[in-house]
Formats: C-alpha cells, sequence, structure tokens
C-alpha cells in the first residue's frame, strides 16, 4: 500500500462529489445515474443501489441506498425494503468472495446526532471486519490509508456480485 493508492481513491471520491449538483443531494445525483456521479455504483436495482463510499472506513465499505430521497426507513415503500435489503444481502455476499472478512458491520445512522453524513437521504453502510483491525470510532480520522483505489475496489466487487448468495 503507498501514498499514491491513498491519492488515487481520493481523487475519485471527489471527483465523484463534484457531480453532484450545487447544494444538491450527491446520493439522489448517483441514483439518477447523472453524467459521472455513479461511476463508483457496484449494483443496482430499479430503485435501489449499492455504491462505494465516497469515505471509505476500509476497502469494500459499501452504502446501500434507495434511489429516492427519503430519511426514514418508515418512509420506505414495500418494494423499496425488499430492494434495499437484497442489496444488503449481496453485498455481504460480494464482500465475502473477495475480501474473505470475519465480520461484517451493517448500520444505519439516522439523523445528524447519530452520526449521518448525509442525514437527509436514507443509506446503510457495509463495512467489512477483521479481528484485530482498528476500532470505528478511533480511526474517524481523514488520515487512513487505503489498501486499494476505490476504482478497483468497485472493479472487483463488480466481478464478485453474481457470486450466489451461500447458505
Ligand atoms: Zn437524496
Amino acid at each position: 500500500m503507498g501514498l499514491e493508492h491513498l491519492w488515487a481513491g481520493w481523487r475519485a471520491a471527489f471527483v465523484t462529489q463534484a457531480h453532484a449538483p450545487a447544494g444538491g443531494c450527491v446520493l439522489c445525483a448517483i441514483g439518477r445515474g447523472d453524467d459521472g456521479a455513479d461511476d463508483l455504483v457496484v449494483a443496482r436495482t430499479s430503485r435501489a443501489y449499492c455504491v462505494l463510499n465516497l469515505y471509505p472506513y476500509t476497502s469494500g465499505h459499501m452504502l446501500v441506498v434507495p434511489v429516492r430521497h427519503v430519511a426514514h426507513p418508515r418512509e420506505l415503500e414495500a418494494d423499496e425494503t425488499a430492494q434495499l435489503w437484497q442489496l444488503v444481502q449481496e453485498a455481504i455476499a460480494a464482500l465475502s468472495a473477495t475480501y474473505r472478512p470475519e465480520g461484517v458491520n451493517l448500520g444505519m445512522n439516522l439523523g445528524r446526532a447519530a452520526g449521518a453524513g448525509i442525514a437527509d437521504h436514507l443509506h446503510a453502510h457495509v463495512v467489512p471486519r477483521w479481528a484485530g483491525d482498528a476500532n470505528f470510532m478511533a480511526t474517524a480520522a481523514q488520515t487512513r490509508v487505503l489498501p486499494e483505489a476505490l476504482p478497483d475496489t468497485r472493479d472487483r466487487l463488480r466481478r464478485a456480485w453474481s457470486t450466489p448468495i451461500g447458505p
């Protein structure tokens, strides 16, 4: 791992961020498939998508997001909920096939007080974990070095996405 990878990854994040409409919601822009905004999307259904986190905790950190701009799970319609959960299951399967994590953090921060970076647009975090890796809170600083650039992670996960979800 080297600085060039760190910078390559962060540059990709900023490129993606730059495609959000001024003052607009980046998750909506990705959901619409705005030109360039969805470069890091790993999988997509009609009403939900899975994208690499722009500011990943570790390689393989994904967000599963409804296309529609809603802030709370209670606002999701039944098929949005089903598609969201389907993508969560597939994301975990793709992670397992690609990175062989020893565990996975799966969760949502509802509201800014809970730590949501984009509080108005619901998103679930899927984060691979290994025994002995650093505590999530302790590594929240922006000085992490990623072992690979985001486009490489995206390509690996896309290739793994067809992996059947095992028992
Ligand atoms: Zn939105």
